[in-house]
């Protein structure tokens, strides 16, 4: 059975968890202030990819706030459209130093959480912005000014979407003529998202089920999933770790008592995700 749409946002939120500690590029890790790792509907049709957090991005924590994001809003409301409506995120989790290019390497580090996004998010559309996410979703080195505007169906991890590349809000703000070229092709945005979902590709074979699955197993399952193999959990795990310290003040273990700490230390864990991810 395919995840609910609740499953799948809770794997999201899960994957933020894991994200928001990442050490994967040393670099990235020491400058950052915080990890960006998109925000709006986790159940949206239409997915925006940037490039990297910028100076405003990486203080907030959230993707496109600054002018660039300005642009993005406007041409989404000339659509019909605003953030609640769309997922927005970058290929990028963390600022580049100075707003220098991502490199290739970190590209390949953080490649994974995109691609988890876009599984557990489901878009019918990705609107990739500018060179960088256009490129690696694409996987060849086309550049924008040839590609944008013209939507493709490509498989992008297990999704098979429409991908459609246009020119990136901040390039558009260097170049006044480029916004009416950015304005043009956002206009083809609701068509595309009008089409029919294209086919997908065979789901990967599940693993069989567990006999004595419990009732949250659907969202442990998810979680799972989004989590994906204990290679990538390895890669992945917050420096801090996850296993609490045992107290050793506690007296009698109380099964009750310790199973509602842990709901509420969960609960404690998820409210940033929630507020950070804007998961409406
Ligand atoms: N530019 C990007 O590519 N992403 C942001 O989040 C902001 C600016």
């Amino acid at each position: 059975m395919p995840p609910t749409k609740e499953e799948r946002r809770e794997a999201l939120k899960a994957v933020y968890q894991q994200a928001k500690g990442c050490t994967n590029c040393p670099q990235l890790a020491a400058t950052r202030t915080t990890v960006v790792f998109g925000n709006g509907n986790a159940d949206a049709d239409l997915m925006f990819v940037g490039e990297a957090p910028g100076a405003n991005e990486d203080r907030q924590g959230l993707p496109f706030v600054g002018q660039a994001g300005k642009l993005l809003d406007t041409l989404l409301g000339e659509i019909g459209l605003s953030r609640p409506d769309v997922f927005v995120a970058n290929v990028l989790k963390c600022r580049p130093p100075g707003n220098r290019d991502p490199h290739p390497a970190e590209i390949e580090a953080c490649r994974d959480y995109l691609l988890r996004q876009v599984e557990l998010i489901e878009p019918r559309v990705i609107c990739t912005l500018g060179n960088f996410a256009t490129k690696l979703l694409r996987g060849d080195p086309t550049g924008i000014t040839r590609l944008h505007g013209r939507a493709e169906v490509r498989v992008i991890g297990r999704r098979a979407v429409r991908l459609y590349p246009i020119f990136h809000p901040a390039a558009a703000l260097y170049t006044p003529a480029n916004v009416e070229v950015l304005r043009a092709d956002f206009a083809r945005l609701p068509e595309l998202l009008a089409l029919d979902l294209p086919p997908q590709p065979e789901p990967a074979l599940e693993d069989p089920p567990q006999p004595d699955a419990g009732e949250d197993e659907p969202v442990a399952r998810a979680v799972r999933e989004a989590v994906g193999s204990p290679a990538a959990e390895e890669r992945y795990r917050p420096e801090s770790g996850r296993e609490a310290d045992p107290d050793p003040d506690a007296g009698e273990p109380d099964a009750e008592a310790d199973e509602r700490e842990a709901e509420a230390d969960r609960e404690r864990e998820l409210e940033p995700a929630v507020v950070q991810l804007g998961l409406f």
